[in-house]
């Protein structure tokens, strides 16, 4: 609420879609798109309109994760700034993935300008019709895209994705300092792979990075702590099966967990 006015930037509301969900984390590798694509998942199959937003220009894996890393979008018909990107479907999701522009294997170099026309090409000219949720799968750190992302468009609201670590920890403080100091709402800590519980030992739990983090970094910043989701084996698998656990398995202790996020947000 303290910004300054005249640096304030000009936000552009995307028509038809309700409100934009960032999932975010300080770095990579913390299950970030999981839960994203998860998130997206059980927010579809409670009746809303959903659509995932895979803007992770680094590491685009939602299209594998979603099974649908062999398909092309297809482009409206039209020229020049008529021409819309058609999402993907999947799972009742509509996907728009930098994975599909992207050829597997190439090293992915961006320049600032570059970045920004992209980012604005994948909120503005797809065709995401009539939407309650937009996710937003963020690329991990506090860059350029993030900084673009959130300059253009009005977030309803960002996640932040940690696990337990204290490293993971020092992260996620730099990742939510730039939500606050670009305006951004922030709705809660995510705590990713809290405990282990071992398939065989249903009464065990190991804390195998450490407990604590994701309380810790709601605690410091007035914020809840709005889910902590086990390390299971599914989702090890997740991001190669092309299906997410929570339409795979919906019974699994992480799919209840991203179940009751869903109906926190
Ligand atoms: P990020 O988007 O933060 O880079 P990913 O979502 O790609 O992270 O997850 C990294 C790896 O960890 C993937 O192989 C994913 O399947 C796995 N993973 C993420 N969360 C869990 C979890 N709770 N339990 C088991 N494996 C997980």
């Amino acid at each position: 609420e303290s910004q300054n006015q005249s640096n304030a930037p000009e936000l552009q509301k995307i028509d038809g879609i309700r409100h934009i969900i960032a999932v975010s984390s300080g770095k990579g590798g913390v299950g970030k798109s999981t839960i994203a694509v998860n998130l997206a998942c059980s927010l579809a199959k409670l009746g809303l309109k959903t659509g995932l937003l895979d803007a992770d220009i680094y590491g685009p894996n939602t299209p594998s994760m979603m099974g649908v890393a062999e398909q092309n979008p297809k482009v409206t018909e039209g020229s020049g700034s008529d021409q819309r990107l058609i999402p993907i479907n999947k799972y009742g999701i509509s996907l728009v993935s930098m994975g599909f522009l992207i050829e597997e294997g190439q090293p992915v170099i961006w320049r600032g300008p570059m970045l920004n026309s992209i980012i604005r090409q994948f909120l503005y000219q797809v065709e995401w019709n009539n939407l309650d949720f937009l996710v937003i799968d963020l690329p991990p750190g506090t860059g350029d895209a993030q900084i673009s992302l959130t300059q253009s468009v009005p977030i309803s609201g960002a996640i932040v994705v940690t696990t337990p670590q204290q490293v993971s920890l020092q992260d996620a403080r730099r990742g939510l300092a730039m939500f606050k100091q670009l305006g951004v709402p922030l709705l809660g800590i995510v705590e990713n792979m809290s405990v282990f519980i071992p398939p065989d030992m249903p009464g065990k739990k190991y804390e195998i990075f450490g407990k604590g983090g994701g309380q810790t970094l709601a605690k410091e910043n007035d914020l809840p702590l709005l889910a902590q989701i086990p390390i299971e084996i599914p989702l090890v698998d997740d991001s190669n099966k092309g299906v997410p656990i929570s339409i795979s398995q919906p019974n699994k202790e992480s799919s209840l967990v991203f179940g009751n996020l869903a109906q926190l947000i």
